[in-house]
């Protein structure tokens, strides 16, 4: 594929999007544990136009990173709506606050420090009022979990967002079990294919940080 071109239609097609500081502040952090692998901007855009027209009061999500697609997400659920995001390293959350209290969300957003299976399950355990969207994008080698966490935390007609399921392709590979992220993406999919509790799509997409996907479910 041509870099070059992509880069230019990317150009293009970020021209969709409008960025203010802080949202450019939050995805350019360079504080945090793995800087660069937050949502590209056009799916964080995508991502606040699925909680929009789904009218989304309450949002879970996996991964905060320096709060990105937080900020995407807060701006969607507005100041009577909650967004709740789960993360394992107390730097990134401290970077995160900072940029979500500039982004002038951060009345509506917690931030629940720790592993997500452990923070999940606590939320389960405490009957958490329902979510109506998901966003999975931490860890990908136990997607498979935290979709089973997805469902017991939302009702029927919510939707579940999960980045990164191609992997440059490494999901249809033989040696996908070698690679627990490619693994587990692979894993998610096939549930999203087979359990009743979901309706869903997955999208190639490619784009600067190369060729990658997303897959959109809604609960049945
Ligand atoms: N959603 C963010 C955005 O687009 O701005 C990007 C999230 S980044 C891809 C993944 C984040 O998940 C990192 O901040 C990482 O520290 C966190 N993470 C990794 N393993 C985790 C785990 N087991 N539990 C919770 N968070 C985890």
């Amino acid at each position: 594929m041509d870099a070059t071109r992509i880069g230019a239609v990317e150009g293009l097609l970020t021209a969709l999007v409008a960025e203010d500081d802080a949202l450019v502040a939050a995805r350019t952090a360079t504080e945090v544990t793995t800087p660069g692998i937050e949502v590209s901007p056009t799916l964080g855009k995508l991502l606040h136009l699925l909680a929009t027209v789904r009218g989304a009061r309450r949002v879970l999500e996996f991964g905060t990173l320096a709060g990105y697609s937080t900020i995407w997400l807060a701006r969607a659920v507005g100041p009577g709506g909650r967004v709740v995001s789960l993360e394992l390293e107390r730097r990134n959350a401290a970077v995160a606050r900072r940029h979500l209290e500039a982004a002038g969300v951060s009345a509506w957003v917690d931030i629940l420090c720790g592993p997500a299976a452990s923070t999940s399950a606590l939320l389960v355990e405490r009957a958490t009022e329902p979510f109506d969207l998901v966003l999975l994008d931490a860890d990908k080698a136990p997607l498979p979990l935290y979709l089973d966490r997805a469902a017991a935390l939302t009702r029927p007609g919510a939707v579940v967002v999960i980045d990164n399921v191609v992997r440059g392709g490494r999901i249809a590979d033989d040696e996908a079990a070698s690679d627990p992220d490619a693994a587990g993406a692979r894993q998610a999919l096939a549930t999203l294919a087979s359990d009743p509790r979901w309706d869903a799509t997955a999208l190639q997409t490619v784009g600067p940080k190369g060729w990658d996907g997303v897959a959109v479910a809604v609960r049945r």
